[in-house]
């Protein structure tokens, strides 16, 4: 059998067919989507030089790793207040505790 004359890599899929099966899927993707629309995908998805997927994957990590620094102070200045009112009441019941022993 001769090689397909779409991808030139692959065995058509019929004695007197031109293409390969894979090729006819991609025929029939396109006639269902539209040759823009599919055609836009492949730009967008495959075509992306590697610098600016390496940008885009930085940019995505310093945004997810801020986002938890933010959520980690956050936490801690909870904490540090929650632990700054304990720390009143103990000085306060200490107060009382003192007012009470020179009574
Ligand atoms: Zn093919």
């Amino acid at each position: 059998m001769a090689h397909c004359k779409f991808c030139l890599n692959n065995t058509v899929d019929t004695w007197f067919g031109s293409w390969c099966e894979k090729c006819h899927k991609l025929q029939r993707i396109i006639a269902l989507f539209g040759i823009d629309k599919v055609s836009n995908i492949l730009d967008t998805v495959l075509l992306v030089d590697f610098d600016s997927q390496k940008t885009k994957v930085k940019s995505l990590i310093k945004e997810e790793l801020s986002e938890r620094v933010s959520k980690l102070i956050e936490k801690k200045e909870k904490k540090h207040r929650k632990l700054d009112a304990i720390e009143e009441k103990i000085e306060e019941t200490n107060h009382e505790d003192n007012k009470l022993t020179k009574v």
